[in-house]
């Protein structure tokens, strides 16, 4: 039979940070939904540090799955067919034990409403062949299942080990007839952790049960290195950075690694949108040094979807949100429009996924070669 969380009453959830109590929230790839929060498995990088929360072991409800299936249409950033979807990927994991039956409440409401957005479900936990039946009576979701998978076999930094999610995504990239896509989810990658050759290897090994794979690093904030050095963790790096870390050296050998792969992609939404057989729904594609690694058919697809925007057009997209008035148009290349005038990050990604073109804040620039990347790990001279 299956379990659910508790629900929290409405005096604790008032006492919770202010940000675990925003359950919807526009992040880099689409909005994110975390009614549920907590997670045991106590890997040491959880985000979960960084908004208060590292302390909720057992997941609990902030409010039912009726209710966060409402708030998210009714969301002023929510777009029909549009809009991606994560599920839990803030605050807890979507197929621990209690967390499941809530997964397939939310995949099957939103299904059950005849919308045709992505949705992204990331799991390091155990799946069956029960799921794989479950998630094929969803006839309308594109639903992607990243399987967060590591190679850290330092149990301090991840007591639950690699392996589960490895096995699971075998299991359910095998299942006959599935609807769904698999993504090998490989991160963080952290040089002198888990980039030997063996490391590199097995992962390889392993792409070739997923529809497609990304690789990305660490989100080494402070709270994050505080927490490392509390608890006398192997410090992976002497600076914190807001974007992820992959070092260029570490990028040049997983290229090589995978020089036979033509499904490893650098970005979440570009494996996700090769595995439903779409262009990146980030537009990604002017940003040209990201394609250099992508299959030429899906090169095709993400052509034939390139529109530069005109100002006027991103101004008049921008026009439906009230917290876009201020929005300036700096500038307009191939690969993204560089605004300013927003005073927070969540209408800039609501822009991006409406044009489906990079939309990036002036304030924050992204560097040539390694688009959206910290710059630890890479030369002065690549800026
Ligand atoms: S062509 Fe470029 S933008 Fe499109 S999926 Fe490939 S890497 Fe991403």
């Amino acid at each position: 039979m299956a379990t659910f969380v508790p629900l929290l009453t409405s005096e604790q959830i008032a006492r919770l940070p202010a940000r675990a109590r925003e359950v919807v929230e526009y992040r880099k790839s689409g909005l994110s939904l975390n009614h549920i929060q907590g997670c045991p498995l106590d890997c040491a990088y959880c985000i979960r540090h960084t908004y208060g929360l590292w302390d909720q072991r057992q997941p609990r409800a902030l409010m039912t799955d009726a209710q966060v299936v409402a708030e998210l249409v009714n969301h002023r950033y929510f777009q029909p067919d549009v809009t991606p979807v994560q599920l839990f990927n803030r605050a807890t994991g979507p197929f621990l034990p209690a967390v499941r039956p809530h997964t397939f409440a939310v995949l099957e409401d939103l299904d059950a409403r005849g919308l045709h957005n992505h949705v992204l479900v990331i799991t390091r936990h155990q799946m069956k062949t029960e799921d794989a039946v479950r998630l094929n009576g969803l006839r309308n979701l594109k639903v992607t299942l990243l399987f967060t998978y590591s190679g850290i076999d330092n149990k301090k930094i991840e007591p639950y080990p690699s392996e589960v999610a490895a096995q699971s995504l075998k299991i359910m990239s095998a299942a006959v007839g599935r609807r769904y896509r698999t993504v090998l989810y490989w991160r963080p990658l952290v040089p002198g952790l888990n980039d030997s050759p063996e490391h590199l290897d097995r992962a390889y090994e392993l792409s070739q049960r997923a529809d497609a794979t990304v690789f990305t690093g660490l989100f080494y904030r402070n709270e994050i290195a505080d927490y490392y050095r509390a608890n006398n963790l192997p410090e992976p790096y002497d600076e914190t950075a807001r974007r992820k870390i992959v070092p260029e050296t570490l990028e040049r050998r997983v290229l090589s690694t995978f020089a036979g792969s033509d499904s490893l992609f650098r970005k979440t939404s570009c494996a996700v949108s090769y595995a439903h057989g779409e262009p990146d729904y980030n537009g990604h594609y002017g940003v040209r040094e990201l394609c250099d690694i992508c299959p030429l058919s899906q090169l095709d697809l993400c052509l034939a979807a390139h529109r530069i925007p005109t100002p006027d057009r991103i101004h008049e997209v921008a026009s439906t949100l009230s917290d876009a008035s201020g929005l300036v148009v700096v500038d307009i290349t191939e690969g993204a429009a560089v605004v300013s005038g927003l005073s927070e990050e969540q209408p800039r990604y609501y822009l991006q996924h409406a044009l489906g073109f990079q939309v990036h804040d002036v304030r924050h620039p992204h560097h040539d070669r390694r688009h959206g990347r910290a710059e630890i790990g890479w030369k002065a001279e690549t800026t």
